[in-house]
């Protein structure tokens, strides 16, 4: 299937639509993800976008709703997780009357003032990028579950540190070097 025909869903014929709000769905899944340059392989993405289109008068305003899964690493244990993705977008739109090309600004898009169809796979892709956490992890319901890798979690200190899940892992490198100078005492 070609680029264009691929994502022909994402051009919205906002010309024909209402004033006020309409919603449209879109499915993303690893194809997706192909068909923007630079974008990293994806593997088992699960994930949906509804997207809210708010036709105003002399503007529309795009709200993105990101919801679903991805295949991922845990940067903890290195469990393959379902990392979750939950996210929300805004965007403006404004009609442009200058000839030539308008800048777009961080959460508004210039179009011409004649356009009749507005491409929204881009913003899609870039939202959904945008959701994808940086720091992967297993759900703290996980930690220490069934799929979870025990060895390493116990080398990171996860049983013998009960102040639940922090995020900042900056002081774990001296924990871990006390308990394996502890270890190293007892040969
Ligand atoms: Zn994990």
């Amino acid at each position: 299937m070609s680029r264009d025909v691929a994502l022909r869903e994402f051009s919205i014929p906002f010309i024909g639509l209402k004033l006020g709000e309409t919603s449209f769905d879109f499915e993303i899944g690893d194809k997706f993800f192909t068909y923007f340059e630079g974008s990293e392989p994806t593997e088992g993405s699960n994930i949906q976008v509804e997207m809210v289109l708010d036709k105003r008068p002399n503007m529309m305003v795009l709200d993105f709703y990101v919801e679903g899964t991805i295949k991922a690493t845990c940067d903890r244990c290195l469990n393959d997780i379902d990392q979750e993705l939950l996210d929300e977008f805004t965007v403006y739109v404004k009609f442009s009357h200058e000839t030539g090309e308008m800048e777009d600004e961080d959460d508004v898009v210039f179009i011409p003032a004649n356009e009749t169809h507005l491409d929204v796979s881009q913003l899609v892709y870039e939202f959904v990028t945008l959701s994808i956490p940086f720091q992967k992890g297993c759900r703290a319901e996980e930690i220490g579950g069934p799929k979870c890798n025990k060895e390493i979690l116990a080398k990171l200190g996860f049983f013998s540190d009960e102040k639940g899940e922090d995020d900042n892992d900056d002081n774990n490198d001296e924990d871990i070097d006390q308990r394996w100078s502890a270890l190293k005492k007892l040969k």
